[in-house]
């Protein structure tokens, strides 16, 4: 804090993306603090796998390498995915990635929600502990925030005020800093729900991401390392009511057809729990000293698995951008700086987000046309090497 008794940085949000931020920013060497109004769920190794899962890509990892917490993520429990395969219900063709095709050992990682919140905000109590420069407040709420020409304050609902030269706003979908911002949204809404569970199967899933898109949504099988497999299943509102009231021997039994019986019958499931699908994208990042971050920017729909991998692309150009400002001893909350970070992430979470919902309309279709022309584009992409490889560099933030 400096004399004024000012931070350098207030990051509002310790979801996956804000406290990823904020380890970044004390590892760096600036004055942080942290608001989150729910204190992170605790993760023991003894307790069923966490509901929700992500798949992550190779840059995630990479930067959570970085933190130094992505040894106590393998360490506690993960997945690795070595193979995807990806069909279409109505059409012949189909695409497949193998990591040992590129001699890597793996394509990415499927690691429960909880586990990196946990993880990330272990490591953030061990940077208190050890006297650095970070506050914690959890549990507590961001009431108002007010720009300045030099700095940002934020006042708590219970009444306590905090300055500093910036504010992230890592606030989730629905970011209230972001509507007291009055930064508007192009919103889409799918009509649909994602059933989320996790099932076991009569054949091995051999570590490999399997997805099927049929007329109504997508279904993605992800490979979870006690052998069974994390589904997400993408329904139009009124399919996703019927099948989350059907009983379990009922829903497997669905599921099982719905995978095509790739992985054989569904042998059991957990608990189902079911999530609104909507796009989401911020028409501005940033609003003087505030810049949006992770899903306060940008929610997109979960058919790809990478709405956090582009928020934690997000926390690594920010992150670029402020050490930058910080070595040529300038403003780290000035316009320019945050304008390049606007300009680099918000087009290319826009393409990513219109990608995904192109993707959806055009598999959604059962024309015949259409699903033959679906069918085509998959062999074509599976059989011409620079086009897969491509695909795959994109999901693994290689691009
Ligand atoms: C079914 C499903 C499957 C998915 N699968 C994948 C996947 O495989 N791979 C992938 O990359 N992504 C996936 N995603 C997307 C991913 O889950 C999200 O992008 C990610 O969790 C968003 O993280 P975040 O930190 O930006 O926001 P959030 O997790 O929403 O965190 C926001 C935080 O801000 C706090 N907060 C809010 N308001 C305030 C306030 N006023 N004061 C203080 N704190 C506040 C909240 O309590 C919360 O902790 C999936 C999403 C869904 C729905």
């Amino acid at each position: 804090m400096n004399r004024r008794g000012e931070l350098d940085v207030i990051v509002v949000g310790a979801g996956i993306a804000g406290a990823a931020m904020a380890l970044a920013l004390v590892r760096d060497g600036f004055d942080v603090a942290l608001i989150e109004s729910r204190p992170p769920p605790a993760w023991k190794v003894e307790d069923e796998v966490d509901a929700r899962v992500v798949a992550l890509a190779a840059d995630a990892v990479a930067l959570f390498d970085d933190l130094g917490v992505w040894a106590d993520v393998l360490a506690a429990r993960a997945s690795a995915y070595r193979r995807m395969r990806v069909w279409d219900a109505l059409a012949p063709g189909q695409l497949e990635f193998d990591s040992a095709d590129r001699g890597e050992a793996a394509l990415g990682w499927i690691v429960e929600n909880r586990l990196l919140q946990h993880v990330l905000w272990r490591a953030l109590s061990k940077a208190v502990d050890d006297g650095e420069s970070l506050r914690l407040l959890c549990p507590a709420e961001v009431g108002t925030v007010e720009n300045e020409a030099d700095g940002v304050v934020v006042g708590l609902a219970d009444g306590a005020r905090l300055r500093s030269r910036l504010l992230v706003a890592a606030d989730g979908a629905n970011s209230p800093i972001r509507q007291q911002l009055g930064i508007g949204t192009r919103d889409r809404d799918y009509h649909q729900r994602a059933i989320v569970a996790h099932v076991g199967t009569e054949r091995a899933h051999e570590s490999t991401a399997w997805q099927r898109f049929q007329p109504g949504g997508p279904l993605a099988f992800l490979p979870l390392a006690d052998g069974r497999s994390s589904i997400v299943w993408s329904l139009q509102n009124d399919e996703a009511t019927r099948l989350l009231a059907l009983d379990d021997a009922g829903f497997c039994a669905e599921l099982g057809c719905a995978l095509d019986f790739r992985l054989g019958a569904i042998t059991s499931s957990t608990q189902r729990f079911a999530f609104p699908l909507r796009m989401r994208l911020a028409q501005r990042y940033v609003a003087g000293r505030c810049v949006l971050l992770g899903d306060a920017a940008h929610a997109v729909h979960p058919l790809a698995g990478q709405g956090l991998n582009l928020g934690l692309r997000d926390v690594r150009n920010l992150r670029g951008q402020l050490q930058r400002a910080r070595s040529r001893n300038s403003d780290h909350g000035a316009a320019h700086v945050l304008r390049r970070y606007e300009r680099e992430r918000r087009s290319e979470n826009a393409i990513a987000a219109n990608g995904f919902s192109l993707i959806e309309t055009s598999f959604n279709s059962d024309s015949t046309a259409i699903a033959g022309l679906r069918g085509l584009a998959l062999g074509i992409a599976n059989r011409i090497t620079p086009l897969k490889r491509r695909l795959a560099d994109a999901a693994a933030g290689r691009l």
